[in-house]
């Protein structure tokens, strides 16, 4: 899987031990089980002091991103050439808004067995230009606008990353076997506890239930269904 991310601010993608440069997805990237690649926007501007915004028409506070700049980039990572597109049935561009469709985990699924390229477009202040949908539909190219949640956030990088974490836990051999999918295998919400046995603090015992001392590996999975 291949994410192109739009931004204004690459540095947050790109810093060396920052959130996509550790742990699990970090490995998926040397193991070039995704590939993520960051796109300022800025540097699809043509003006000297490389501006992507401007105020909104009909008035109103606050800056919408500009068109312009938006298709160059998405131009340049698809390849068009010519105002020609190839086909990329596999290729699906988010643009991220508190207004969108609901992410959740069986989307990440869907989405990370049908396309093998996200191009995900992080807006700022008061969102982009409304015309680059139209745009990117008479591309004929899929274009969904996704929501992490009800708040909202400053811009759309937080969401991009989330989307990425999700997603690529859905691709095969991105998680070892030791953190294979919780959802799959029970896990998501159950207990769970490491050493010591017992935890003494303030006078008080902290002890682990027995059960999970007991080694009998049915009874413990009966019970950890149960303390959900
Ligand atoms: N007036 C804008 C609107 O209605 O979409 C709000 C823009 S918000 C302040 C700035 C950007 O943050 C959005 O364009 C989007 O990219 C991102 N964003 C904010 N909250 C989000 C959420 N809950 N889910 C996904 N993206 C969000």
């Amino acid at each position: 899987m291949k994410f192109d991310i739009i931004t204004i601010f690459p540095k947050i993608f790109s810093a060396k031990g920052g959130y996509l440069d550790e742990s699990i997805l970090k490995r998926a990237q040397k193991n070039k089980l995704i590939k993520i690649k960051i796109h300022n926007l800025r540097d699809f501007t043509k003006d000297k002091h490389r501006k992507v915004d401007d105020k909104p028409f009909g008035g109103g506070p606050g800056m919408v991103f500009k068109i312009e700049p938006l298709i160059r980039a998405l131009g340049s990572i698809l390849r068009i050439k010519n105002s020609k597109l190839r086909i990329q049935k596999k290729t699906k561009i988010i643009l991220f808004s508190p207004t969108g469709k609901k992410f959740d985990n069986k989307m990440a699924a869907q989405v990370a067995k049908k396309y093998d390229n996200l191009i995900l477009i992080c807006g700022r202040y008061e969102g982009v230009d409304a015309r680059v949908k139209k745009v990117i539909r008479n591309w004929k190219l899929e274009i969904s606008e996704i929501s992490i949640g009800d708040y909202v956030l400053t811009g759309g990088e937080i969401p991009a990353m989330v989307l990425i974490d999700s997603i690529s836990r859905q691709i095969p051999g991105v998680l070892g076997k030791q953190e294979s999918l919780e959802e799959k295998r029970g896990a998501l919400g159950a207990a769970v506890y490491t050493r010591p046995e017992i935890f003494e603090y303030k006078g008080k015992k902290y002890k682990v239930p027995k059960i999970l001392l007991s080694g009998d590996h049915k009874k413990i999975a009966t019970w950890r269904m149960s303390k959900k």
